[in-house]
């Protein structure tokens, strides 16, 4: 399962105002007193007028009165243009601007620090930086934790308490996973199709359920580069009927519960064989017409995903560098994700 929930989608127009703000920003002592850049910039234009020649001139004033912003504002302002840059895949600048958030907030803000360590440690999970990022999820829990215990006043304690849990979990399945070793078989439970045989995927055309046939041909290529990294053992073709197919794909419709993207097995023994697979992926419409370039990638990106839990890997890789990793913004496997499936249909 793949989740975009906490993904805002801001538009990448809010880089180019941060790259502004970079180059000309104040220090971050005067953003934690409260100053905007437009403020602490006059300060220092009246000053240097004064140092210049000796003598006072009139004051400058600031051209417009800008707003005074707390630094919890502020703070809000970087993690925007953080998930804006996430969005636009800048990393890097996603990690730099959740870090000045960071840099901002209060020690008692818990809610907010919990939610600013949960995105840049996906942002540090993406870029490889797996240590990083386990010492950013604990912070996320912990924060969640304190949320709780204190004040709840603007907290949303069945959010915060589902992901202190799960994110409880997560940091002990860490613990003892391996990011760098050449497959993650150890990190999941593997199970395996129809050994040897080619696969036959149903790919719904239904109008409530389905897609159009350019969206078709469209999720079939995201499939398809499980069976096109050198030595893969995976064969698919498309098939017209459902019935007698090995994976199911739907559209996700928006009143079910796993309405962003969802795989499922049926196994014939109960255990690693399995008999079919289902996978329900979310799209915007039908057609491929109303979806913008960014949407079209995500459904390429989770159609990608959702495949590798159709063809048997269940569960998650720890690393962000590979599809399998549960949040994984990637359209095209690595090594390992074709490391993986290698060895379990070896
Ligand atoms: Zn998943």
């Amino acid at each position: 399962m793949l989740k975009y929930s906490n993904r805002p989608t801001v538009v990448a127009t809010f880089i180019s105002s941060l790259l502004s703000l970079q180059l000309g920003a104040p220090s971050n002592q005067a953003l934690a007193q409260g100053q905007t850049r437009t403020q602490a910039q006059g300060q220092a234009q009246v000053q240097r007028q004064v140092q210049g020649n000796g003598q006072a001139r009139p004051p400058i004033q600031p051209l417009a009165p800008a707003p005074i912003l707390t630094a919890a504002q502020q703070a809000a302002k970087y993690k925007e243009q953080g998930e804006a840059a996430y969005e636009a895949k800048n990393f890097a600048l996603a990690v730099s601007c959740y870090s000045r958030a960071l840099s901002l907030l209060p020690h008692d803000a818990a809610n907010s620090l919990a939610d600013l360590y949960y995105v840049r440690a996906m942002a540090h999970d993406v870029t490889g930086q797996f240590e990083r990022g386990t010492a950013d999820w604990q912070a996320a829990r912990d924060n969640y934790a304190k949320a709780l215990l204190g004040n709840k006043a603007g907290v949303n304690v069945e959010f915060a308490t589902s992901y202190r849990d799960e994110l409880n979990e997560l940091v002990h399945w860490r613990a003892t996973q391996s990011p760098s070793s050449p497959d993650y078989c150890d990190s999941i439970h593997c199970k395996r199709l129809a050994p040897g045989s080619v696969l036959k995927v149903f790919i719904s055309q239904s109008k409530k359920t389905g897609f159009s046939p350019e969206l078709r041909t469209f999720i079939f290529q995201a499939m398809r580069l499980w069976c096109q990294f050198p030595g893969s053992p995976i064969r698919m073709e498309l098939w017209p009927t459902q019935y007698d197919s090995n994976i199911i794909v739907q559209r996700a419709t928006a009143d079910d519960p796993m309405n962003i993207g969802s795989a499922g097995q049926t196994t014939s023994n109960g255990r690693e064989l399995v008999s079919k697979s289902f996978v329900n992926l979310s799209a915007p419409s039908y057609d491929e017409k109303d979806m913008t370039p960014r949407a079209k990638e995500q459904l390429f990106n989770l159609t990608l995903h959702e495949t590798g839990h159709a063809l048997g890997i269940d569960g998650h890789s720890p690393s962000g560098l590979d599809v399998m990793y549960f949040k994984s913004p990637l359209i095209k496997l690595s090594d390992r994700d074709a490391n993986t499936i290698r060895k379990i249909y070896q």
